[in-house]
């Protein structure tokens, strides 16, 4: 219910302006948005790095309206890759195929990532196309299949949502085609006509694309913080002498740092994904339908500011 609510709310752009310079909403956004600048995120990746782990650069934003902002976000993804090149960051980058103008036209969406991609290839960098809501699915592997994955196989791959019933038929033609290919249960609001609506067959799902991945993928990202899942990856990995270098674990900016550094611990890979930018609102309540416990958070910080005001 209360995950229905967040995923609803993450829809409504009147309420990001409404909420845009509250100072409570922007602290809670720190901990999950590495600021609203390229700078702020690459000191968070600098922080990173100083716990040995790599990173995923997203600029947040969503769908653009016209083919201006859809340019102008291609720019910016540009120069993102530039300043990692410039200051040797151990980071790569992460793109929605929206925010590059997807829902404007394919033609100018392939135009924009070509230019990403080329600049991506200059620097031997990778960029990662995010997964948005089933009803881009198809659009979005359509598109990386045929029009971008030929021309940049060292330096493009793709998400899988192991909710949609689809999944394992997309890892297996992922493997096919060796595209590189990072795991993840999936984040939005999704009909029972096309994803498992009960945690238990998500994560069953997930289980059975992991193995495949870990056993025939090239270099899968198990991007999870769920602790069963990442136990077995690592039980399955020794069973069947997958060395740690083949594959990587991902979390999220701020999400189980001490999971985080466990794993780097024991001599895993690990990527956190940076998200960075202005937009941070649909990103935020995605986190909160995620995690009862982050509402729990926010509230708590509303109730100890309004008793701060009380005292003052
Ligand atoms: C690197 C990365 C990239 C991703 N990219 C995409 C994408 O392209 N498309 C997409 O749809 N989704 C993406 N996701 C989000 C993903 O689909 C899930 O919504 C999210 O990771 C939560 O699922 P989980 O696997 O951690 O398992 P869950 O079963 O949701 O959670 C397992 C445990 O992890 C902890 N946890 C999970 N989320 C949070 C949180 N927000 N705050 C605090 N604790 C938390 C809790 O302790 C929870 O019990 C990505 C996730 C990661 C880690």
């Amino acid at each position: 219910m209360l995950r229905s609510v967040f995923l609803f709310l993450a829809g409504q752009q009147q309420i990001f302006k409404f909420v845009r310079n509250n100072r409570l909403a922007k602290s809670f956004a720190d901990r999950f948005v590495a600021g609203e600048t390229v700078d702020t995120a690459l000191t968070a990746v600098a922080k990173l790095k100083a716990r040995r782990i790599t990173a995923s650069l997203d600029l947040l934003g969503e769908s653009v309206h016209n083919e201006a902002e859809a340019n102008a976000a291609g720019e910016a993804y540009v120069a993102i890759l530039d300043r990692i090149h410039e200051q040797k960051a151990d980071a790569n980058v992460s793109v929605k195929l929206t925010a590059m103008g997807l829902d404007i036209s394919e033609d100018l969406c392939v135009t924009i990532m070509h230019k990403i991609l080329e600049r991506a290839r200059d620097y031997g960098s990778f960029v990662r196309i995010d997964m948005e809501s089933s009803e881009y699915t198809q659009r979005t592997l359509d598109l990386f299949e045929r029009r971008l994955y030929p021309a940049y196989p060292r330096n493009v791959g793709i998400v899988l949502q192991s909710y949609l019933f689809r999944a394992f038929a997309d890892v297996e033609r992922a493997i096919l085609i060796k595209a590189r290919v990072r795991l993840c249960k999936g984040a939005y609001k999704e009909p029972e006509t096309v994803a498992y609506p009960d945690k238990k067959d998500v994560d069953a799902s997930y289980i059975r694309c992991m193995h495949e991945l870990m056993l025939h993928g090239n270099y899968p990202g198990i991007a999870t913080h769920d602790e069963t899942i990442i136990t077995e990856a690592k039980r399955f990995a020794k069973a069947n002498d997958i060395a740690p270098d083949r594959y990587e674990f991902q979390m999220l900016y701020g999400v189980r740092r001490d999971l985080q550094d466990e794993l780097i611990r024991e001599g895993y890979r690990m990527r956190v994904y940076v998200p960075f930018g202005t937009q941070w609102y649909p990103y935020l309540m995605r986190r909160l339908a995620e995690r009862p416990a982050n509402v729990a958070f926010l509230t708590g910080n509303l109730f100890k500011e309004m008793v701060g005001k009380r005292r003052r």
